[in-house]
């Protein structure tokens, strides 16, 4: 994990960010701060024995000055900050089997064609931290089964039975998709299987640990290295092709695959974290010639849970939080 910034440079991200989207002014409580820990250091200066925000735990201030220094920034954030911090505290618990079982279970009662959100599949008063985890769980997975309800690929494959699936810039987060959450696939579609062919740069290509028994409706494979087209020929040519937070616009070793899949016939879904990135790529695709199915929006799969940025101390981001659709 790269450290934190200096702070003038984080803050001049932040300002970045939020004149790419702005965000609604915060209601601003009292400063508060807790008490002193010979660990922490001010994140506006760095010295020692720093106090945390009390609201959130998630900074660290050298007096309530420098807190009101950061406060424009970290206001947006710190509601998010308390959330994480309660959703680490959840997982140190251990619960993350229980978690999986219980979304194996929603899961294998629901229709595909009545799943339009979260709200349809975890009753309300699931909340919090175990909300916010269950649908962190299960977002790669359903973000996919809705794409695919979306552009009617189950119906158009239905005679060979077979939904060739691939996900490409898979990394460790797709890895850690338990199977029994990707086979739920196999539960939604009945009388589909599946082929899912996770592909990455640095993805873990070793056996799968947890393999799923021979005859199992959902396969699951990994193999290491850019995803190609020349694939195709060993992994078959896909009904679909799935890439998580891929980032078009961050890496030019994107070109050739998307010169590639343009015009293939093979629809392509892309998610974003932020909307302004599902626009950077949007703009970077359209560019070259690559058709859009389905424009930049809202996914009603996105993770409810908030990463935190390694980087820059006040800024989160949710995983799959955007979708969009090429062809
Ligand atoms: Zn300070
Ligand atoms: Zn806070």
């Amino acid at each position: 994990m790269p450290p934190l910034l200096d702070y003038p440079i984080q803050v001049s991200e932040l300002e970045k960010i939020a004149r790419l989207s702005p965000s609604p002014a915060v209601q601003r409580d009292p400063p508060r701060l807790g008490n002193a820990n010979a660990a922490a250091a001010c994140l506006v200066c760095g010295l020692p024995s720093a106090r945390a925000c009390a609201a959130c735990g998630g900074v660290s201030y050298c007096g309530e000055a420098h807190q009101q220094v950061d406060a424009r920034w970290h206001d947006l954030v710190c509601a998010d900050l308390r959330a994480n911090a309660e959703d680490a505290a959840l997982v140190a618990k251990g619960l993350r089997n229980t978690l999986v079982a219980t979304l194996v279970e929603r899961i294998h009662r629901a229709r595909i064609d009545d799943l339009a959100s979260w709200d349809d599949l975890l009753e309300a008063n699931i909340v919090g931290a175990r909300r916010r985890l269950l649908t962190d769980l299960a977002t790669r997975p359903l973000t996919l089964a809705r794409a695919l309800v979306d552009l009617g690929i189950p119906a158009r494959a239905a005679q060979a039975g077979v939904l060739t699936i691939h996900v490409m810039a898979a990394a460790k987060r797709e890895r850690e998709v338990p199977a029994a959450l990707w086979a739920t696939l196999a539960r939604l579609f009945p009388g589909t299987r599946f082929e899912l062919t996770l592909v990455g740069p640095r993805l873990d290509d070793s056996p799968d640990p947890d393999p799923r028994p021979a005859n199992s409706p959902v396969k699951l494979r990994a193999r290491t290295g850019l995803y190609r087209r020349k694939l195709w020929s060993e992994f078959g040519r896909p009904d679909l092709i799935i890439g998580y937070h891929c980032g078009l616009h961050l890496y030019p070793s994107w070109e050739a695959t998307i010169l590639e899949l343009r015009g293939s016939g093979v629809p392509f879904v892309i998610t974003s974290y932020r909307s302004w990135e599902a626009a950077a790529e949007a703009r970077l695709l359209t560019s070259v010639g690559v058709t859009q199915v389905r424009p930049p929006a809202p996914n009603p799969f996105a993770s409810l849970a908030c990463d935190r940025s390694s980087t820059i101390a006040n800024d989160v981001s949710r995983d799959n939080a955007w979708v969009t659709v090429w062809r």
